[in-house]
């Protein structure tokens, strides 16, 4: 994404652009997620239209990360859009998400688009960025972009040499080189996990549809998991019998709860097919071939903590 010249080359031919290509993860690096994720799109654009390109559409992998805290409901104030957990709450061990009105305890929700945006972790912000940018840009030459939201998404070939993402992968490497897969906060956190062939549907459909033109759009399946319950899964699936380990450990800024309203997506059509279930049995299949498994994650996790992306509850 950070050559021109081989984003030119890439776009020899083509008339629907399905810009995948991202920085991700909870990496240190700042400036590469910038690079690679705000300047290579905008780079990407700056090339069709200068070089008047006969791209018809672009749909852009967006992210959930963009929201800060998944939506919630309050026994009085209804559906309200939490703020970000501060870190010293989080750090007293307090894990709950709160009505950004009365402070009360709050239950998650679905989220809609239209949920405040502002995840704050640089992954998010470039995400956030490449969003608009090819939304306005899509405005500014008349040509139709699809910004697509995605869950956690998960699936054969995702990257087992990546400690840093996909829970599945790693839960995976862990518990197949004997280790515990190790939950941040209490494991109590819930998200909607995908499976890639879903993702690659809605791609699709985003491309020949004009109901989602100029939009940005929750793609996943809908339904909440907690992270304790991916870990379960994953163990029962594989058949190594190895309790997941919470160690009081916590990321700031993660959001606690998020699983997306896809009602946007499923009024133009998308239907997720593969159940969690069957889609982990799958992802299993696909690691079994690979050979030996060596479990990246430790040493990932002691740079993560050098870096102070993950904390310690005191
Ligand atoms: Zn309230």
């Amino acid at each position: 994404m950070r050559d021109r010249d081989a984003v030119r080359a890439a776009l020899e031919g083509v008339n629907v652009v399905f810009h995948q290509a991202a920085y991700g993860g909870y990496m240190p690096e700042m400036a590469k997620y910038v690079h690679v994720n705000s300047l290579g799109t905008a780079q990407m654009l700056e090339t069709i239209r200068d070089e008047n390109l006969p791209v018809e559409k672009v749909v852009v992998a967006s992210s959930q990360a963009v929201y800060r805290e998944g939506a919630a409901l309050c026994p009085e104030h209804g559906l309200v859009f939490p703020e970000t957990r501060p870190t010293e709450q989080l750090a007293a061990g307090d894990f709950s998400v709160r009505c950004p009105v009365c402070g009360e305890p709050s239950e998650p929700t679905a989220t809609p688009e239209d949920a405040p945006v502002g995840g704050e972790m640089v992954y998010a912000i470039t995400k956030m960025d490449q969003e608009r940018l090819v939304l306005t840009w899509g405005r500014q030459t008349g040509t139709p972009t699809v910004a697509l939201r995605y869950s956690c998404t998960y699936g054969p070939r995702q990257s087992v040499f990546n400690p840093y993402t996909g829970v599945i992968a790693i839960f995976c490497t862990r518990l197949l080189s004997g280790n515990p897969p190790i939950l941040y906060e209490d494991g109590g956190q819930t998200r909607d996990l995908c499976f890639v062939g879903d993702i690659a549907r809605a791609n699709l459909l985003a491309a020949t549809t004009d109901k989602l033109d100029g939009l940005p759009v929750n793609i996943g399946t809908g339904r909440p998991t907690t992270i304790r319950g991916v870990a379960e899964m994953v163990s029962s699936a594989l058949g190594i019998d190895i309790e997941p380990l919470a160690r009081g450990e916590f990321r700031p800024g993660e959001m606690r709860h998020l699983t997306p309203d896809i009602s946007r997506a499923s009024a133009a059509g998308y239907a997720p097919e593969v159940e969690l279930s069957d889609g982990i049995e799958r992802y299993i299949e696909w690691i079994k071939k690979q050979g030996s498994i060596r479990d990246y994650f430790a040493e990932a996790e002691e740079a993560l903590r050098e870096k102070r992306i993950v904390h310690e509850v005191k």
